[in-house]
């Protein structure tokens, strides 16, 4: 059984694909701020449409810098998308301010425009809309709503490189833009993150600060002009990075003959996709549906696990988290549900999916 297991995931770099470039890294000995890791940050730029890139060790570092840049302390509050991963609240909290929890929409799954204009305060520094399991839909809602109060939007776009919202890349809406290469991720570089901007002076401000405050002077001599860090990717990251982002385009066009495959199969049973606007493109990150509620998700987990077929729950309620419910005692119902109701299914090229749909449908006629 165990080797012929369904996984959720299948990271699509290969070996085959990286095996010349890395061997070239090994022979120069260049191992990291090489032309690698220069040229993925122009290609990633290019590929989003922001002016600036610059990269980072995860989207938890990357959204963490956007903090700091924003200048965001003890005190602020920043409102964000409840529906996520927890690091987008933890971020939050490590720099000393309070996470507002927004809560989403049962259907996109992603922040509600009417909750988030109840929760901006004077005290509101920023808001981080993130687009759930890659979907970017009501980002612009949300961007109108930042301008209107004059708000910095930074997107946690963790699971959303390749996806648009009105013909607009993922990177290049929001005033910051924080990507993941996190291996459950699209575009998997083992760890790494990058930020995203049109800002120059922010472009700058990132260059600066995640090369330990340093810049390089007229005269010519460096200079440490700032105190700063260090969350670089490597030459061999950058490797990775650069191979994937040139298949990325053509692999979302296959996942979303995946979804629809599943959409298809399952609408029968009355299980309901994560939806997608009318004017959003989804890069299908991950394959989530809210599970009818006769039918129980986590049952339904462990009967696909018991056939060798490995699925997970959607994502987290963070405002209903121990640590977060213990302290701020603000837990969302519509994020809340969505945790308890929802499943995310495999998606690689090559999945055997009616075989995933029929032993679902027979689950579910067994109910
Ligand atoms: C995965 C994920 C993160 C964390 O990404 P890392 O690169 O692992 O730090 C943050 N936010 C969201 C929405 C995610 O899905």
């Amino acid at each position: 059984m165990a080797e012929d297991k369904i996984r959720l995931i299948q990271p699509s770099v290969s070996f085959q694909q990286v095996e010349a470039d890395f061997k070239e890294v090994f022979e120069t000995g260049i191992f990291t701020r090489g032309k690698h890791v220069q040229s993925f940050m122009e290609e990633m730029a290019a590929f989003v449409g922001a002016k600036h890139c610059h990269f980072t060790t995860s989207a938890t570092t990357a959204l963490w810098t956007c903090l700091k840049l924003l200048g965001i302390k003890q005190g602020d509050e920043v409102a964000i998308s409840d529906f996520s991963f927890p690091a987008t609240a933890n971020v939050v909290e490590d720099i000393g301010a309070r996470p507002v929890f927004v809560d989403v929409m049962e259907d996109t799954f992603n922040m509600c425009v009417d909750d988030l204009k109840s929760k901006i305060t004077p005290k509101t520094r920023a808001v981080i809309f993130v687009d759930a399991l890659g979907n970017p839909s009501g980002l612009h809602d949300v961007k109108k709503v930042c301008q209107a109060v004059g708000l910095p939007l930074i997107e946690d776009a963790a699971c959303a490189i390749g996806s648009s919202e009105f013909g607009a890349k993922c990177g290049s809406i929001a005033d910051l833009t924080c990507f993941s290469f996190h291996p459950r991720k699209l575009l998997c570089t083992g760890e790494g993150g990058a930020i995203t901007t049109s800002n120059d002076e922010w472009g700058n401000w990132l260059r600066v600060k995640l090369l330990h405050g340093a810049s390089v002077g007229a005269n010519g001599v460096m200079d440490f002009v700032e105190f700063g860090y260090n969350f670089r990717l490597t030459e061999l990251q950058a490797v990775m990075g650069r191979s994937q982002l040139e298949t990325l385009p053509g692999m979302v066009v296959e996942r979303q003959h995946i979804f629809k495959k599943y959409v298809e199969g399952l609408e029968t049973a009355g299980f309901m996709p994560q939806k997608v606007n009318k004017n959003a493109y989804h890069n299908v990150q991950s394959i989530v549906f809210r599970v009818p509620q006769s039918i129980g998700r986590d049952e339904l987990i462990k009967f696909l696990a018991e056939e060798g077929i490995e699925s997970t729950i959607g994502t987290y309620c963070q405002s209903g988290t121990s640590y977060y419910a213990d302290k701020y005692h603000s837990v969302q119902p519509r994020s809340k549900t969505l945790q308890s109701t929802t499943i995310t299914l495999p998606c690689y090229p090559g999945l055997p999916t009616d075989v995933i749909i029929e032993k679902i449908l027979a689950f579910c006629r067994f109910r």
